[in-house]
């Protein structure tokens, strides 16, 4: 199990299928179904090279979306605190 590299993290990466938020044109995209290693304690992810490279072929020719997610932001009252 490879260690956090995130400094001070005591936690340990665990595979894990994730939902990955990237950006495109500046907005917000997510991939699902990303193999990736989760810290368990800060959620720090790493993707491997073959992950990344997948993902950037992805965006490249991204096609249509298999389906759509509704998108909220934090109100403004919890963004001043
Ligand atoms: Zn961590």
């Amino acid at each position: 199990m490879k260690h956090c590299s995130i400094h001070g993290c005591p936690g340990e990466y665990f595979k894990q299928v994730i939902n990955h938020l990237v950006t495109m044109s500046g907005k917000p995209v997510i991939i699902e179904n990303v193999p990736a290693e989760v810290c368990q304690v800060c959620g720090d992810t790493l993707l491997d090279i073959e992950t990344a490279e997948a993902i950037e072929g992805l965006l490249a020719n991204p096609g249509q979306p298999v389906h759509t997610v509704p998108a909220y932001a934090m109100p403004e009252k919890a963004m001043a605190a």
